[in-house]
Parts: structure tokens; sequence; C-alpha cells
């Protein structure tokens, strides 16, 4: 996302002339996207570990596999339930219990 003061200095005639006005525009925002994906992947990171914990490793292990084997990587269960807290995440600014909505995805 940009600012309109950043849309500005990119979007000036100038920009596409001159990189002095193109990078500083670009590199004001990178970091952010990079530290916002990276909390986005932790998050994800975290639904796994509440999953591990409440199923233990075993059945962690065994639904993973399954779920890897029968639907593949992305429509896994476990995968899938991991993609939507994501998602819920990162479009929401409520309070938000991961644990909770985990512990009732696996019906606990
Ligand atoms: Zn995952």
């Amino acid at each position: 996302m940009r600012t309109d003061e950043t849309r500005n200095l990119a979007d000036a005639p100038e920009a596409s002339e001159h990189n002095h006005v193109d990078e500083p525009a670009k590199s004001l925002f990178k970091p952010c996207t990079k530290f916002l994906d990276q909390v986005l992947h932790a998050f994800h990171e975290l639904v796994h570990v509440i999953q591990w914990r409440l199923l233990g490793p075993d059945r962690f292990l065994l639904s993973y596999a399954n779920g890897l084997e029968c639907f593949g990587y992305r429509q896994s269960p476990l995968e899938a339930m991991a993609h939507d807290a994501e998602t819920a995440f990162a479009s929401s600014t409520a309070t938000f219990n991961v644990e909770k909505m985990v512990a009732a995805k696996l019906g606990w």
C-alpha cells in the first residue's frame, strides 16, 4: 500500500526518467511489507504449534502427513486451517484468540 505522498512521487513524470525518485519511494515500504510478511508467517506457524500441542505429536504428524497425501499441501486440513486463520488475522483488527479457533476447528 502506498500513501498519497509516495504515489505522487512514484507517479510523477520524472519518476520514470530518473531512478532517484523511484528508489526512495520503494525503499520506504519494502521493509514494512517484509515485516508484515514475517508477522503473517509467524502467525501461520503459531497455528501449527497450537495444532501440535492440542493433538500431540503422534496425531499431529499422522494428520499432517495424511492431509498432504490425500489433499495436497494447500487443501490439507491442517494447512487450510492455518491459512484460514492467517487470512482472518490479516484482515481484522479485532482481538483474535487463535487457540480457541484452532481448538474449535479440531472439535475440542
Ligand atoms: Zn503451514
